[in-house]
């Protein structure tokens, strides 16, 4: 299913961007923003497609506000074909004015937005409207920037770019203020878990709790498996996480083991840091709006720790886990992040230093 027809639960920014579009009033340059895994992409391709659709015309856009029924609604119902040449080049990514960037190793570089700077001097190849794509925009260095900000001052005709970001305060202050901004919602787990019945064919008790563990991100959903769940349960054996303020420190030893363990599965860190966010979060939440945890299978363990210990506690620890995937991002020294983490989730930190206990 193409195009905005396979956009689930993101009602807000659809409406506003086919609004935009009806109106003839798209600006230069788009952000959508959100967490991972609400559709940002796929929204950013069905609104190619529909910019260049064939079989849209012109009687479909200039009527807003002025058609034979005088309506001023915008109509919802408008989407690109997915089947004309241009919808079908775009969906297989083999349109040559559909141009995507994503981040080469864990970066946008230089390079890469010279080169679309070079691209976008010619006319586009066939399309009504170019669109350039740039995922995971927060990860261009300061040089790439610079380069994507004199096109953002500088237009081209017929180009639409849209840049995606998980937040907005990632980006150049004058990155930000040339584009409008459009914010993706998480997903409803209920959206989540229907999809996932209807067309992963899972049962409804299985599809509630994947749809609730991927805290509203679809791609998330759809890597949760009973593999997912193994390795969950094991990084919450995490040294001092499943620990109350009331009892004692886990020693300095069990804390550097842990990390050496995670170091070890490399591939398996950015999963595991998430999960350790998602947990501490629901420990946090939990007392005031219960029912907005994820890790609902674990609810009676999430009550008694969240029940025993302080809030400040648990915000320091997500912290340090916070901290963590951002040193790593930075590629910083892997096994090194990881034991400050473990030893901050322990309880050792700055000030309780004086509280090791090697042994
Ligand atoms: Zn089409």
């Amino acid at each position: 299913m193409p195009g905005f027809k396979s956009i689930i639960d993101q009602k807000q920014p659809v409406l506003l961007l086919k609004t935009l579009f009806i109106k003839g009033s798209l600006p230069h340059a788009l952000l959508f923003t959100g967490i991972d895994g609400v559709q940002k992409l796929s929204t950013a391709i069905a609104l190619a497609m529909l910019c260049n659709c064939e079989k849209i015309n012109s009687s479909q856009t200039i009527p807003f506000g002025l058609g034979k029924t005088g309506a001023k609604e915008v109509r919802l119902d408008i989407d690109s074909c997915g089947t004309c040449r241009s919808c079908r080049k775009i969906q297989s990514d083999n349109h040559p004015d559909i141009i995507q960037i994503k981040p080469s190793g864990n970066l946008i570089k230089i390079d890469q937005i010279r080169s679309l700077c070079n691209s976008l001097t010619l006319k586009p190849y066939e399309a009504d409207t170019r669109v350039i794509i740039i995922s995971n925009a927060q990860t261009m260095n300061p040089e790439a920037s610079n380069a994507l900000l004199k096109i953002l001052e500088e237009p081209p005709d017929k180009t639409l770019l849209i840049l995606i970001a998980l937040q907005a305060l990632d980006l150049l202050t004058t990155i930000i203020s040339r584009c409008q901004q459009i914010r993706f919602n998480p997903i409803q787990a209920s959206s989540i878990a229907k999809h996932l019945i209807q067309e992963k064919k899972m049962t409804q008790d299985k599809a509630g709790l994947y749809a609730a563990l991927s805290g509203g991100s679809f791609s998330r959903a759809l890597k949760i498996n009973e593999k997912w769940l193994r390795q969950r349960d094991w990084i919450l054996t995490a040294p001092g996480l499943n620990r109350s303020n009331r009892q004692a420190l886990p020693s300095v030893l069990k804390c550097l083991a842990f990390a050496e363990k995670l170091t070890k599965s490399k591939a398996l860190v950015p999963l595991s840091l998430e999960i350790l966010q998602t947990w501490l979060r629901d420990l946090i939440i939990f007392p005031y709006i219960p029912d907005k945890i994820n890790n609902i299978d674990l609810i009676d363990q999430i009550d008694q720790i969240s029940r025993n210990t302080e809030r400040a506690t648990l915000l320091s620890k997500l912290d340090a886990v916070l901290e963590a995937a951002k040193n790593l991002q930075a590629n910083t020294n892997l096994k090194l992040t990881l034991e400050i983490m473990a030893l901050k989730l322990g309880g050792f930190s700055g000030t309780g230093i004086q509280e090791m206990e090697i042994n």
